[in-house]
């Protein structure tokens, strides 16, 4: 499991430089404590990523569609 280390910054070195650790019991290497899970994160960064891209396409549209319009009736 990828992840990172669950400890505190303080108590593990692994924690505190925020390495992504694959381990295959996720559990530390350096403080044998549990994993706290970067897959769920990816996903959820790439979800605001489409959103964000969906909203710039939407924003676009209506300028170009208020443009459209602005110069079809005072032209
Ligand atoms: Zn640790």
């Amino acid at each position: 499991m990828l992840g990172y280390c669950s400890n505190s910054p303080l108590r593990c070195e692994k924690a505190r430089s925020m390495e992504a650790l694959n381990q295959v019991d996720s559990c530390c290497p350096e403080c044998h404590l549990y994993l706290l899970p970067a897959q769920d994160i990816s996903q959820q960064l790439r979800l605001e990523e489409k959103v964000l891209q969906f909203a710039i396409l939407l924003i676009a549209f209506i300028l170009l569609t208020s443009a459209y319009i602005y110069y079809s009736n005072f032209v």
